[in-house]
């Protein structure tokens, strides 16, 4: 099948130009940007800004997974969805998929409304370039490295709560992954959450843009460029910290990435 956005012509280039100009990226990176499958894992607040930058800039495919229907209080911070989408009980990755398409009408969206789930999780990633997090718990995230290091897909993690936030690009037997640093997610109820301690829309921001930046340097085949450190920010501090997490996979004995042992994709654990 002949993927017309791999044989896009200059004037299909025109609503990139301010993109295009940018050195690094250029026509030849807009053109794999084109031709790119993405999947998007939760389209909430980081998912929403994650799903937006990427349809804007042009990625070819996006798959949006969410089981959830839009509230009242997602509009505080969840950029694509609106009080029509709440009265109507709208799911969200429908919602999206409509805002999305009148944003950018080339790019090929695909709205799944479904658990993110060890059963579908492999199937839900299958031929995506990319996959990023846009989820709210730490348990789907051990899946999708799982999924991710499995299959040698790269990924980008990110998480946010209260004012501050983390993000990290993965990209599987090269970097560390999500193992290499945390060997197992903290039991439920052990960590602040946007229930308990609240969320602001800014921190959102903050890091699906970092988010979105090296997802567009993996799209575009400039590994190379890609931030090896774990990103930590609290916006309310004004604090940025770059921390270096490769030491963690240079141990060697990540359970994930060394071992091959995907606990969270065979779900033998809690
Ligand atoms: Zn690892």
């Amino acid at each position: 099948m002949v993927n017309k956005r791999e044989t896009a012509g200059a004037g299909d280039l025109a609503r990139y130009a301010r993109q295009t100009s940018f050195e690094p990226l250029g026509e030849v990176g807009q053109r794999r940007l084109l031709a790119a499958r993405v999947t998007l894992v939760g389209c909430g607040a980081l998912g929403s800004v994650l799903a937006e930058t990427l349809v804007r800039a042009g990625v070819g495919h996006l798959r949006i997974i969410d089981r959830d229907v839009v509230t009242l209080d997602n509009l505080q911070r969840q950029g694509l969805f609106d009080e029509d989408d709440v009265a109507a009980e709208t799911p969200k990755a429908e919602a999206a998929a409509h805002k999305l398409s009148r944003i950018n009408s080339t790019v090929s969206i695909d709205p799944i409304v479904a658990d993110f789930r060890p059963s579908n999780a492999e199937q839900l990633c299958g031929a995506a370039d990319l996959i990023l997090d846009g989820t709210d718990n730490l348990a789907t995230r051990f899946l999708i490295n799982d999924v991710a290091v499995k299959n040698r897909v790269p990924w980008v993690f990110g998480a946010c709560v209260a004012a501050e936030g983390r993000a990290l690009a993965i990209i599987p037997g090269e970097t560390a992954c999500l193992r290499c640093i945390w060997r197992d997610p903290p039991p439920a109820g052990g960590t602040p959450t946007a229930e308990t301690v609240g969320v602001l829309g800014a921190i959102v921001r903050v890091v699906a843009g970092f988010q979105a930046g090296e997802a567009l340097k993996l799209l575009t085949g400039q590994q190379s460029a890609v931030n090896r450190n774990l990103l930590e920010v609290d916006l309310w501090q004004g604090q940025f910290h770059a921390i270096d997490v490769q030491l963690a996979r240079a141990a060697g004995d990540c359970p994930c990435c060394q071992r091959g042992e995907y606990d969270f994709l065979t779900a033998t654990r809690a």
